[in-house]
Formats: C-alpha cells, structure tokens, sequence
C-alpha cells in the first residue's frame, strides 16, 4: 500500500487522515490527498457498482500520461542541448561517449580501458 496520493504522487505527511478509497476492479485501495479530494480526485466510489469502479484505473493512466508528456518534455530538451553543443563546434558522437563512460562505474571503466588497450595492442592499433 503506497502512502502517495494515487493522483498527484504527493506523500502522505505522517498522521494525515487521507481519504481512503477501494476500487472495485481489483479491490485494493489507495489514497487521495485533500486537494485532489477537492477536485474530485478521490471519486464517488461505491463498493460493488462496477460503473463507479473505474476511478483508480484512470488515474493511473492519468499519472502515465503526465509521465510520458514529461519525459518528451526532457528528449525535446535533450535533443536542443546537443543541437547547441554542435552550434558552438563540439563533436556530439564523443560527447554522447563522454556521458556513457561517466555513467560506468569506476572498476567497469578501469577494466574497459585495459582490454581496449590490451585488443589494441594485439591487432596493431597505436
Ligand atoms: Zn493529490
């Protein structure tokens, strides 16, 4: 059971008496903040009538499309970053390298750099 608002993902502050509601899909419950609760958030669920039943399901798919509307909200931002780098001159194939190698965990870069040069060194390449 998530302490979060099923709505706006808020936290639920500790002794908070949030609304509780069941959905009657799959019977569990989840909560709803009193803002949201004011908006209409939590729904009129009435246990058992299938036709109020769907509350929880659609802010599910609400909260996922919030999610992917922000995630292209960063790509678009991504994207405009790299445009920019390109503008002032920097090569973006080894800036993408750069950020792939900072995110490797500093063994796994160590040992990456030494069979590298090990191949290198076996096919000829300086
Ligand atoms: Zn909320």
């Amino acid at each position: 059971m998530s302490d979060l608002c099923a709505r706006c993902d808020t936290r639920r502050p500790d002794g908070a008496d949030w609304a509780r509601h069941t959905s009657g899909l799959t019977s569990t419950s989840y909560l709803v903040c009193p803002t949201c609760e004011d908006k209409g958030g939590g729904m009129s669920i009435r246990s058992g009538d299938v036709s109020a039943t769907d509350d929880q399901l659609k802010l599910f798919i609400e909260r996922a499309e919030r999610l992917y509307e922000e995630k292209r909200g960063v790509n678009d931002d991504i994207r405009d970053l790299f445009s920019e780098m390109k503008a002032v001159g920097y090569d973006t194939k080894i800036a993408r390298e750069l950020l792939r190698l900072r995110a490797m965990a500093p063994h796994d870069r160590a040992e990456r750099d030494a069979l590298l040069e090990t191949y290198r060194a076996a096919i000829g390449l300086g």
